[in-house]
This record gives structure tokens, C-alpha cells and sequence, in this order.
């Protein structure tokens, strides 16, 4: 059995849909399970018109609910969905009215409270499941049409929570187990859950990878395949480096790196309930169903090149933090840490001296009140505009002379942060925004001189 994740891309509109139906009927001795995220933007188009109301626009808002409405039923209908007094078309109003029931209940209260937010986005995948369901028995593939909630159980943390994961493992198996006897194949909302008290939550955006994830772990799936709009993994940005090239396979660690660092492929948290379980996890591309995409699997495999994939990161700050006192002292880490941890925001890379540590953040809504807490223990500069390049691949522990190679690269430009953490899965450089083209090129056209086939296409 399979999990196929659908992203918003891959069900927009008709013509995604149409390849959707093609890549599961040809998977059908597989036993795909689908998961589907909500068509195109609908989650932006939902929170936006809860926005709207929250904001005392009420008009504005349900005509925006109008259109996200018409726009379901143009393209279910296109492929012959939701013409007819059918329970999609029943189902489709029966939302809608809902929505529109919490949208005027936002515009008469003017506040718009996270748990609200979940329930308003929730809709976005129950309406695009529902139409999935009808078009694969349209097509002559028996479909159930599940309900996430009812499997994935969550905390209460609002917009981001977490699920549970032996609550939701038994619920899964409880809910999945019957269907999958009478080899229908389920049909499963990415992205949503609820609380044990039974209120509707959302896994945080773009969370329907880790539904697929969660269900082929607890199922034990053969494959976890994540269809999405891009060609798979790729060497770096293709936009920024042309002769970009696909990876074919990638271990998980460098997966999750490559993933921090902004491959918008997958959220590094999505694959570990599958790298748990050793479970490979595909990305593919459902615009070219035929090519073999990326495949990502907790085994390392040789390769030549040292480096498989460059990342990066702009628009990042760097804290510089020095105290003489930190000479010979110890807890002074610790001190900075806990003013970061206070503030709730990550950091990303780290550099010490003997009196001096630079980190670097992304989020600088607090940046003021961390700074005014750092002040008190060093002398404090912070330096914006700055850019993480991230340099990763298994392969650089065992590979001489790979720093050589990368400073020869960057030789023109002023490196302002270095670090290498212990798995030496990446070398990481901190340098000034505006030269990070020109660092990522120089970068990839130092690592990806010569090219092994095995790895890359
Ligand atoms: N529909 C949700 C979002 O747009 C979840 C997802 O697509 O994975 O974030
Ligand atoms: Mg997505």
C-alpha cells in the first residue's frame, strides 16, 4: 500500500485534477491512499476572507466566499462533478453555508481567535476531498471519503498543533482498517485534525505532508509519495542557478537540512514519522508523472560529489554578543540561550570565540527585546541583511579538502559567519544579502564540476 499526498498545486483546477485521476489509476494495484491539501490557494483564500470579516468587512468577505465557491464547482464540474442535486453539490452548499455562518459570526464580533482560524481553513481540504472521492468513482475507482479528524488527534495548540501520536496511530488503524478491507481507496483531508475534546485543528501551513506522513507510518505504507509542482530535489534553486539539477536520492538528514534551509520541497518535521519507521518518502512531480522524482530513504548511498544540494536563506540577522567576562567564565551560553528561549525564536547558526558569540535569526519581531536583554550581560551589535548558504551532503565528512574547495569559491567574497555542526551533514556560511547569487553560483559550480549519475540526473 501507498500514501499519494496531493499539494494545493496538484488539484487547483481541472486540468490538475484530470492528472490526479491519471496518476492514481495507474497506481491502482498499489493500493494508493490519497491525501489531498485544500485546490490551489484556498487556505490563503479562506483565512483572508475570515480576516476580512474579523475586520468588519462583511461584504467583502462573503463575496470572497462566493467566489471561492463557484470556483469548486467550475472545475468539479469541468470533469462532470457536482452537476445534479448529487451529494458533492449537497455537501459543497452544506460547507459553504457554514462558512458563511462563521463569517458573519466573525464580522459581528470583530475578532478572529486562532481556534476560528483553524475551523474557517479546515474547509479548504473537506471540499477538496469530497470532490476528489467523486471523480475517482466517476472514473470507476471505488472511493471512501474519510474524515481526518476522526484520526489525526491533536494538543490544543491552535494554527500549529501537534498531534498526538499514539492517540492518533490507534485511530488511524481503528478508522483505515475496514476501508482498506473492502479495497476502496480512502480518501484522507491533509492538514486537519482535532483535539480530544473534539475541536477541529490545523497542523500548521503546509501540514498536509505530515498527514501523509503520520498515515504511512501508522499504516506501514510501502512508499509515501508527495506530488507536488517541481521536479523533485534539486541541486539549488534552479532559478538562481539554471544548470540546477535534479537529486535522485537523498538521505533524510540531508532532506531535513536542505528542507531548514529553504528548499521548499517538504518541512523537515514532515518526513520524521517516516524516517521513524524507515519508510521512503517520494517527491514527485504531477505535471511529468513519468519521471522518477526524488526519492528520500534513511539509507546514505555513495556518491562522488561531496555535496548534493545547496541551500540558502536571505534576509536573516546576525547577533553579535562579546563579554570579557566570558573568558574562562562558563553559563554564559547559557544566559544568551535562555533570553532566545524566553523570547520563543530560534536560532540558526551559531559561532563562538573565547569572548565573542554571533547567532543568526530570521524572525525579528523581538529582536529589540532580546537585544535589551543580551545588553545586560555583553556588548551587542546586530548586523541585517544577511544571508545563510548552506552546503549539504553525507559525504562531507569523508571527503578531504571540501573547505578548500568552498573558500576557493567564495575567495571574492566576505565570509562573515562559518560553522560545521557535528554530523558534518553541512557546511554553513554567513554572508552579506547581496552577495548571495554570486556565492550560491560560484558554490555549485565548484561542487558540481564533475557529476555522478547515480545521484544526480
Ligand atoms: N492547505 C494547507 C496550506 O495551504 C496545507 C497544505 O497545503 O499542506 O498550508
Ligand atoms: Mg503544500
Amino acid at each position: 500500500m501507498i500514501v499519494c499526498k496531493f499539494g494545493g498545486t496538484s488539484v487547483q483546477d481541472a486540468d490538475a485534477l484530470n492528472r490526479f485521476l491519471q496518476i492514481i489509476s495507474a497506481r491502482r494495484d498499489r493500493h494508493p491512499i490519497v491525501v489531498s491539501s485544500a485546490m490551489g490557494k484556498t487556505t490563503n483564500h479562506l483565512l483572508e476572507a475570515a480576516q476580512t470579516a474579523a475586520a468588519g468587512k462583511k461584504q467583502a468577505a462573503l463575496d470572497l466566499l462566493t467566489r471561492i465557491k463557484e470556483k469548486h464547482f467550475k472545475e468539479a464540474q469541468k470533469l462532470g462533478v457536482a452537476v445534479g442535486d448529487d451529494w458533492v453539490s449537497e455537501t459543497i452548499n452544506a460547507y459553504f453555508k457554514e462558512i458563511r455562518d462563521l463569517v458573519k459570526g466573525l464580522s459581528a464580533l470583530g475578532e478572529l481567535t486562532p481556534r476560528i482560524m483553524d475551523a474557517m481553513a479546515s474547509y479548504g481540504e473537506r471540499l477538496s476531498t469530497v470532490i476528489l472521492t467523486q471523480l475517482l468513482e466517476n472514473q470507476g475507482l471505488p472511493a471512501q471519503l474519510m474524515d481526518a479528524r476522526e484520526c489525526i488527534i491533536t494538543d490544543d495548540s491552535y494554527t500549529r498543533a501537534n498531534p498526538l501520536f499514539d492517540l492518533t496511530e490507534a485511530a488511524i488503524l481503528e478508522h483505515f482498517g475496514p476501508v482498506l478491507q473492502s479495497g476502496k481507496i480512502p480518501v484522507f483531508q491533509g492538514f486537519i485534525g482535532r483535539t480530544r475534546d473534539g475541536i477541529t485543528t490545523t497542523i500548521g501551513r503546509g501540514g498536509s505532508d505530515l498527514s501523509a506522513a503520520i498515515l504511512g507510518a501508522a499504516l506501514g505504507a510501502e512508499d509515501i509519495q508527495i506530488w507536488t509542482d517541481v521536479d523533485g530535489i534539486m541541486t539549488t534553486d534552479p532559478r538562481m542557478v539554471p544548470e540546477a539539477r535534479r537529486i535522485k536520492t537523498i538521505s533524510f538528514d540531508e532532506a531535513a537540512e536542505l528542507a531548514y534551509f529553504g528548499a521548499k520541497v517538504l518541512h523537515p518535521a514532515t518526513i520524521i514519522p517516516a524516517v521513524h519507521k524507515g519508510i521512503p518518502v517520494h517527491v514527485l512531480n504531477s505535471y511529468k508523472p513519468d519521471q522518477e522524482g526524488t526519492l528520500i530513504t534513511d539509507q546514505g548511498q555513495p556518491c562522488e560529489n561531496p555535496v548534493k544540494a545547496i541551500a540558502y536563506k536571505s534576509g536573516i540577522t546576525v547577533v553579535n554578543v562579546a563579554s570579557t567576562r566570558m573568558l574562562m567564565a562558563y553559563g554564559f551560553l547559557k544566559r544568551i540561550f535562555e533570553i532566545f528561549e524566553h523570547f520563543k525564536v530560534p536560532v540558526d547558526v551559531v559561532a563562538t570565540s573565547e569572548v565573542s558569540v554571533s547567532l543568526t535569526v530570521d524572525e525579528t519581531s523581538k529582536l529589540w527585546d532580546i537585544v535589551t536583554e543580551l545588553k545586560k550581560i555583553g556588548e551587542v551589535n546586530v548586523e541585517g541583511s544577511k544571508s545563510i548558504v548552506c552546503c549539504v551532503g553525507e559525504n562531507l565528512r569523508n571527503v578531504q579538502g571540501v573547505l578548500h574547495i568552498a573558500f576557493i569559491a567564495l575567495q571574492d567574497i566576505r565570509i562573515q559567519m562559518i560553522s560545521q555542526g557535528a554530523s558534518a551533514v553541512n557546511i554553513t556560511f554567513v554572508i552579506d544579502d547581496e552577495r548571495l547569487p554570486e556565492a550560491v553560483r560560484a558554490l555549485h559550480d565548484a561542487f558540481f564540476k564533475i557529476i555522478d549519475k547515480r545521484v544526480f540526473e
